[in-house]
């Protein structure tokens, strides 16, 4: 793939980059990248994507928009309200890059179609907010080998981490994180606590950002630390997570 001289003024700033350059940029727009869940992770993560000329997207939920949603999900106006959101938002990110192809999928994941849309991606992106669906996703990565960036966030909090648990036996996967799959009526939800909008684009800008270095084979610290940020302190550190002996999904390869 060669870029035309539109794409060499729309990605100047990557070009101009060491880390990038015109054969990043290349690699960038054949690459594939999985986004479950368009809510607010999923919103800028795929925003930065698309702009940045990830090629292919493939963008999963199985939600309509509500006007509770755009508080913090920036893809969708007023006039979108009960419209799917991957119609919503395969409309938007199509607009945004024509140079983006957007796979629009509504429906919830399970087991058998997280196996069969991520087998021919480069990444996923879990931006859901549920555990379910989270448990399935971590799975089907695990067993597909494909690198999964997850985040969660609640108030002013967010986490991340980036799992290739089949690189490494010291980088963990979701569940070495989870440990067992939570019990979803125990756990704080954004519906009931409530969440900062510009914390979840902060974090699901970080998706992005952790899913290019995955697809320019870039380092991460993520890969074997929770990165986790605190918007009220204005602070975030990494704390190390090793592979869990008892993960019930990584322990055949430990
Ligand atoms: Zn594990």
């Amino acid at each position: 793939m060669t870029l035309t001289l539109i794409q060499q003024q729309r990605y100047a700033r990557h070009i101009a980059m060491d880390a990038i350059g015109q054969h990043g940029q290349e690699i960038l727009l054949s690459a594939k990248v999985a986004i479950v869940g368009m809510g607010g992770l999923g919103n800028p993560a795929s925003m930065y994507l698309a702009a940045g000329g990830v090629g292919q997207l493939v963008i999963i939920d199985d939600d309509e928009v509500q006007l509770s949603n755009l508080q913090r999900q920036l893809l969708f106006k007023h006039s979108d309200i009960g419209l799917p959101k991957v119609v919503a938002a395969k409309r938007y990110l199509e607009e945004l890059n024509p140079d983006s192809m957007v796979s629009a999928h509504q429906l919830r994941l399970d087991d058998v179609s997280a196996k069969q849309l991520f087998k021919l991606v480069d990444v996923v992106l879990d931006c859901t907010d549920n555990f379910q669906t989270r448990w399935a996703i971590n799975k089907a990565c695990h067993d597909l080998q494909k690198p999964l960036v997850w985040a969660s966030t609640i108030g002013f909090s967010g986490q991340l981490g980036v799992a290739t648990p089949y690189e490494s036996d010291s980088h963990p996967c979701y569940g070495c994180f989870c440990g067992s799959m939570p019990n979803e009526t125990d756990s704080p939800s954004c519906s009931d606590n409530g969440i900062i909008g510009s914390v979840a684009a902060t974090m699901g800008a970080m998706q992005a950002t952790e899913a290019i270095k995955q697809i320019l084979s870039l380092p991460t610290n993520a890969n074997k630390a929770i990165y986790r940020y605190d918007g009220l302190l204005g602070v975030s550190k990494y704390v190390a997570l090793s592979k869990n002996p008892a993960c019930e999904v990584c322990d055949a390869t430990v």
